[in-house]
């Protein structure tokens, strides 16, 4: 694209290098010889023919052991997004938003709670990385951002031209080369959107997020399964292993009297029957009513999937201290 706005394509490659290679956004004081440097004064920046989505950082807050870091960050129209690294096992992982707010309104998320603002651009999505990486750099310049999970603030694949777009930038290895297996995109099950990852053979990781094993009580957590029911979902789940031969991660959030029960984990044994499935258990950050589990009550549920041959693990609660469910701190900060 560059190529054919009058930028060389020597120079295109020196602007892709600077921009998503150093993860610099700052060009105007980059020291690029003559014609380029004219170039950027003259097309790059507010009014002009392109602009970087360079976001703002508002606030930053780490979580008590330290392994949890989450950014509030501005963006060009005010709208606040969060994007948070974390640390652990000596990898590290970036978690980006995809849109400001979320439409899809799952009762015990606060994202979901706000309503939905806009879509990000690509580029918005992108700067998230980039700036993880500046941070971690700043940390120890041996340290590489390998790992990259789309659970932030939105629905990736309700924004799926841009989610796609940017995923592409992102992994290549001229850039931030977060390889594409290393790459997760979690869904709450936009079913056509699931089967179009598949038939486009997008080589990302899959998580759905499922929370419930009937109809009613997901749709009691999970407005979107009205529009797109469990069983269509688990339908479009068996097809989508059978094209890609992957495996699926489901997520599940625990919520205590609500989708806790062995009973229920019996279900979803059934339901993911003949599926290559690894459940995430997530213990709820408590919102709007909703509380978590006491320490220890999800192992049974846990206990009855792995009997069942499932495997099945707990995500680290990382830094609930900090208000580290998605779109918890831009709420309490009560910023737009
Ligand atoms: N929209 C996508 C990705 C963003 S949400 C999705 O729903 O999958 C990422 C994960 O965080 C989802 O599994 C979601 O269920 C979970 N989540 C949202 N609010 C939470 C909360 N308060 N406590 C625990 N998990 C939560
Ligand atoms: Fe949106 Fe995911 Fe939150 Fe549901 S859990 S409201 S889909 S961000």
């Amino acid at each position: 694209m560059l190529a054919a706005d009058g930028v060389i394509l020597h120079h295109a490659k020196v602007l892709w290098r600077v921009i998503h290679g150093h993860g610099e956004l700052d060009l105007a004081s980059r020291d690029f010889l003559p014609p380029l440097k004219r170039w950027v004064a003259d097309s790059v920046g507010e009014g002009k023919r392109f602009f970087l989505d360079a976001p703002e950082l508002v606030d930053e807050i780490y979580s008590s052991d330290g392994l949890t870091r989450k950014f509030l960050l501005r963006l060009r129209d005010g709208q606040t997004i969060e994007t948070v690294l974390m640390a652990y096992a000596g990898r590290h992982t970036v978690c980006v938003s995809t849109q400001a707010g979320c439409a899809m309104g799952c009762v015990f998320c606060a994202t979901g709670q706000m309503g939905f603002v806009r879509h990000l651009r690509p580029g918005e999505i992108i700067a998230q990385v980039l700036h993880v990486r500046r941070v971690l750099k700043a940390i120890d310049p041996k340290k590489r951002l390998r790992n990259m999970v789309l659970m932030g603030m939105g629905e990736p694949l309700h924004n799926y031209d841009s989610v796609m777009a940017a995923l592409e930038t992102i992994s290549d290895r001229r850039g931030s080369g977060i390889g594409p297996t290393r790459i997760s995109i979690s869904t709450v099950g936009v079913v056509p959107a699931i089967l179009r990852l598949a038939e486009e053979e997008r080589p990302y990781c899959l998580a759905v997020s499922l929370h419930g094993s009937t109809e009613e009580e997901r749709a009691a957590l999970v407005p979107a399964s009205k529009r797109w029911p469990l069983a269509m979902l688990i339908d479009a789940c068996r097809r989508y292993a059978v094209i890609t031969r992957r495996r699926i991660f489901f997520e599940w959030t625990l919520i205590a009297g609500k989708n806790d029960s062995p009973e229920t984990a019996k279900r979803l044994l059934e339901l993911l029957s003949g599926i290559d499935a690894h459940i995430n258990l997530i213990p709820l950050n408590p919102t709007g009513g909703f509380a978590g589990l006491q320490s220890d009550a999800g192992h049974e549920f846990q206990k009855i999937l792995i009997a069942g041959g499932i495997p099945c693990t707990f995500r680290q609660r990382r830094g609930i201290d900090v208000a580290a469910g998605c779109g918890m701190l831009r709420a309490e900060r009560r910023l737009k």
